[in-house]
């Protein structure tokens, strides 16, 4: 659809969806912290992290705050963390990426969800090691919700089915296994789980392709936060890249691998 639009229309296109992306990475920021401090998503002003103070429009401009601000809060001088403004940086550009990949369909409107919700699990797993389940359960929802107006149920639901259990079953199992004879938890569950959810949105080759390339960049995450006290791999983000890396090359990947034989 993109391609019978002016040149200037498409670049309008782009250009509000990445505001969009800006918009919205900040916005889930605030979520993520929200949810990890148990605090209500919907009630109360955002407040600065250490002085408490309210925070005012113009502090709140994604990315621009931050940069005329040089990072700093307006009220009390205390740093506050570039992870806003890189985070929000990012998700205008994958909403960005996922367009023009995907075009004005239903199936960008699904991913760009995803994607947001990827970007709330990351953080909180960044942050504290662990990934709330009430993201998971909204990744399922937001699955069910496209499955039921694909007009084709029963095969969306299949491949969904297929799709979710292709990674994370396997991994249970193994987690299970390994639990046993080590004595010890080897494997987060919110990693299995987050496999069950974003597993939805895929065929199981891209899901074992985006497997693979989780482990490569958790291992890779790992060697890079290694002073890290509870020397934990975070790998809720390597997964999530994974799954983003899953949508935009995956099919082409996978065929390009295919076509080798
Ligand atoms: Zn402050």
């Amino acid at each position: 659809m993109l391609v019978y639009l002016s040149t200037s229309l498409r670049f309008t296109v782009f250009f509000t969806t990445f505001l969009l992306g800006l918009i919205m990475g900040s916005f889930l920021n605030c979520v993520a912290m929200r949810v990890l401090s148990g605090e209500s998503v919907v009630k109360g002003r955002s407040h600065c992290m250490s002085c408490g103070h309210r925070l005012g429009a113009l502090d709140l401009i994604p990315l621009l705050s931050w940069l005329l601000l040089r990072g700093k809060c307006r009220y009390c001088g205390s740093k506050i963390s570039a992870r806003y403004p890189i985070s929000e940086l990012v998700l205008g550009t994958v909403y960005v990426l996922i367009l023009a990949k995907y075009d004005l369909t239903l199936r960008a409107l699904e991913l760009i969800v995803l994607c947001s919700i990827l970007l709330c699990i990351t953080l909180c797993d960044l942050d504290k090691h662990i990934i709330p389940d009430r993201f998971i359960v909204i990744g399922i929802i937001n699955r069910i919700i496209f499955i039921l107006i694909s007009g084709n149920i029963f095969e969306e639901l299949k491949l969904s089915l297929i799709g979710a259990f292709s990674v994370s079953l396997p991994l249970l199992v193994l987690s299970l296994i390994l639990d046993k004879i080590l004595k010890k938890d080897t494997m987060g569950g919110g990693d299995i789980k987050l496999f069950f959810m974003a597993g939805m949105y895929f065929a199981w080759s891209v899901n074992f392709l985006v497997l693979f390339m989780s482990a490569i960049i958790g291992i890779f995450f790992g060697l890079l936060s290694k002073k890290n006290e509870k020397n934990q791999i975070p790998f809720g983000p390597a997964i999530s890249i994974g799954y983003f890396f899953g949508m935009l090359v995956g099919s082409e990947l996978i065929s390009l691998y295919l076509g080798l034989f």
